[in-house]
């Protein structure tokens, strides 16, 4: 999973008042697009049709020793007034966050000319930026697999962090502007002296599972995004949802599947987590199995409980899904690449290490799971 960067390191602790060196290295966003520097390389695989890019994805060695970040700019080289905030370590090295006024400003005003120092190619606006650098988004970068595993996982941290920055410039209680802790990760209301912390949102991952005696086979539960939902995900996934305030993550697990599909559950475990970044989560992964009994109490004698397969009727929510099937090991696909938490229950899955609920917790250790990996994404 990306989270899974071993033997890089990652040490989100805070450390008030580093002040940045010329190479320290900074993460610079413009909303969800952060300024890399743009190689050789970096310029082909952008131009290739998505057909043609490389999908050796994270398996792949990594091109960068440790500790090198060579794709972000550093201190020195960004506008002199550019004003800088510490991250986080990453394999020892200080992380900083830019405040960028001048890119910002580039940005909204495609064109203008700021100097020697603010040229290159913002993909969006297509307008000059900094020489050698463009913005691009994470999921652009992951789909293009431009950097290694550990190094999207750095910037989805980074994102997940400037987000909670620039979400809370202001107080949400009375409107003044916050200025940061001298002592933690926080920042404070000087006026009503609220204190606010990183937020993290909780969402469920749930693998739903089912024995079909007719068929003599273990099936599992996959949708598909619906596009009304502005998902352009176009791979198959599991049942996911966030926590609503009030609940707790069974019974969440057991109102999103329900909501989704209709289906009733039971025998709920969990299975692991994942930090994701890009929408602010903590996802938890479980594993549960379909409940005949509920479901036949439910539908109240309604309608058959199984389609023509033996399978249980989904009754697909459109709104958010445009797929929901059962599918057997052999006939279902993976993600194309090893980072989400999702992927690797459906990995689980289809190398039949994982029939129903029953099988956790799981006996298989790291590098067992990276073994499977290998296996299923030669
Ligand atoms: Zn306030």
């Amino acid at each position: 999973m990306i989270q899974d960067i071993a033997p890089h390191f990652l040490d989100n602790h805070f450390v008030p008042g580093k002040e940045p060196s010329p190479d320290s290295p900074v993460v610079c966003f413009n909303g969800k697009d952060v300024l890399l520097r743009y190689d050789e390389k970096t310029a082909q695989e952008a131009a290739l049709a998505p057909e043609e890019r490389p999908i050796n994805f994270a398996l792949a060695e990594s091109r960068t020793p440790v500790g090198d970040l060579h794709f972000l700019p550093t201190y020195g080289e960004l506008p002199e007034d550019t004003n800088v905030r510490f991250l986080f370590t990453y394999d020892g090295v200080d992380v900083y966050r830019a405040k960028l006024s001048v890119l910002d400003r580039a940005h909204n005003e495609p064109g203008i000319d700021y100097g020697d120092s603010l040229v290159v190619v913002n993909k969006a606006m297509n307008s000059k930026v900094m020489e050698g650098f463009l913005f691009d988004s994470i999921r652009d970068i992951r789909q293009r697999v431009i950097l290694e595993k550990n190094q999207v996982f750095l910037l989805m941290t980074a994102l997940q962090l400037n987000n909670w920055y620039v979400d809370n410039k202001y107080c949400g209680r009375c409107a003044t502007p916050t200025v940061h802790s001298p002592r933690e990760r926080a920042l404070v209301c000087p006026e009503c002296h609220r204190t606010i912390y990183p937020r993290i949102l909780p969402a469920v991952i749930v693998a739903v599972t089912y024995y079909n005696e007719k068929e003599d086979k273990h099936k599992v539960l996959l949708t598909k995004y619906s596009p009304k939902t502005g998902h352009a995900f176009p791979y198959y996934a599991l049942v996911a949802g966030f926590t609503e305030i009030g609940e707790t993550l069974e019974d969440c697990v057991q109102r999103e599947v329900m909501e989704e599909t209709g289906l009733k559950v039971k025998n709920i475990r969990y299975y692991k987590s994942q930090p994701w970044g890009v929408v602010d989560d903590l996802l938890m992964g479980f594993y549960c199995e379909w409940d005949e009994e509920a479901q036949k109490a439910l539908s109240d004698g309604a309608g058959s409980l199984f389609d023509d397969k033996g399978d249980p009727v989904i009754h697909l929510d459109e709104n958010e899904l445009r797929t929901g099937v059962w599918l057997t090991p052999e006939e279902m696909t993976l993600q194309p690449d090893a980072y989400s938490l999702t992927n690797e229950m459906m990995l689980l899955f289809k190398s039949e290490s994982i029939h129903s609920p029953n099988d956790l917790p799981l006996a298989l250790q790291r590098k067992d799971i990276e073994a499977l990996e290998r296996e299923f994404y030669k």
